[in-house]
């Protein structure tokens, strides 16, 4: 396992070029005030819409948090409304400064429904255990999720296109965008980026033992968590690779660091709270 997160990697390595411009842009497009603590990181504003109320304290507005979130997870599901029907799917994405881009097909529905500027919502959740009590009332999970509000906009510039997708093939596998080929200019005009900034986010995260009653703690059934990873397991060569290629860094890294669960929120020193079940 690695020393340093994925996430917290990723994190470091995407203090990226458009921060600067993205903020002041967001700041005109939105009119949500930015506050910056003494790191000089901004938190997100909390909304109406985002503020977390069951279990308030497990919320946060840290953007590190966020991006650390949004950074360690590999799926994303993206909610829109079409033709008054609400859908959610799940998407591959990336977050780059202070954006997260979805990509797909110029054909896709949903690209196609937020690309004409349909609010979306989309949620990244990472699940660090399965929490089980003496009471069906208190089995809960211990996970991290990430809940952002907003719209998108299309990434139109085939420089900017390419490196969304190069960093979308970095985001499964570090490294991987300077191992395989480059989009040619007829795949890139058959692929629609779309860009979402980060303005509204939240996330929540529970971690620790499950919360029994104090009545409950004798009852003779087995408590306590039990671990969630996302495991890295053999690469399996395609049947048509050469025989003389072997598993290149971004593959050998990613299978020796196994990246995943690294900071899963497993720990069952929290402090005991007393919990409803709606967490
Ligand atoms: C894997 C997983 C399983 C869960 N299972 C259950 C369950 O079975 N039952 C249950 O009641 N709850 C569950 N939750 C918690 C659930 O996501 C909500 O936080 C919870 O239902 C509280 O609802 P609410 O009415 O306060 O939310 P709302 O009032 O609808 O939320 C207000 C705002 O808080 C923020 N917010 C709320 N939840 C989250 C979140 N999880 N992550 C980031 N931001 C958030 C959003 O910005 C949201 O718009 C689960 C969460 C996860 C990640």
């Amino acid at each position: 396992m690695t020393s340093q997160p994925r996430s917290l990697r990723a994190s470091a390595a995407r203090g990226l070029p458009e921060t600067g411009l993205s903020e002041i842009f967001i700041l005109v497009l939105y009119n949500v005030p930015v506050k910056t603590d003494a790191s000089g990181m901004s938190n997100f504003t909390v909304t109406d819409r985002s503020r977390v109320r069951r279990r308030a304290e497990r919320g946060s507005f840290d953007r590190e948090l966020v991006y650390a979130i949004l950074d360690e997870g590999l799926v994303c599901h993206v909610s829109f409304v079409h033709e008054a029907h609400p859908v959610v799917l799940p998407m591959a994405y990336v977050r780059l400064a202070d954006q997260l881009y979805l990509h797909g097909s110029a054909k896709n529905r949903m690209l196609d429904v937020l690309a004409a500027g349909a609010p979306t919502c989309i949620a990244v959740t990472l699940l660090d255990g399965l929490v089980l009590a003496r009471s069906q009332f208190h089995h809960s999970v211990n996970y991290r999720s990430v809940v952002i509000f907003g719209s998108a906009q299309t990434v139109t510039d085939p420089e900017q296109k390419q490196r969304v997708l190069g960093a979308l093939c970095d985001h499964s596998a570090p490294g991987r965008s300077r191992e395989s080929r480059p989009g040619t200019r007829q795949e890139l005009a058959g692929t629609r980026v779309l860009g979402v900034p980060i303005v509204e986010a939240s996330a929540k995260c529970r971690t620790g033992p499950p919360l029994d009653s104090a009545d409950d703690l004798e009852l003779p059934h087995w408590a306590g968590v039990v671990p969630l990873t996302l495991r890295v397991g053999t690469p399996q060569p395609d049947p048509s690779l050469r025989a003389d290629i072997l598993p290149s860094s971004a593959v050998a890294s990613l299978h020796s660091a196994s990246h995943w669960g690294a900071r899963s929120g497993n720990n069952t020193d929290a402090k005991p709270q007393h919990e409803s079940r709606h967490k």
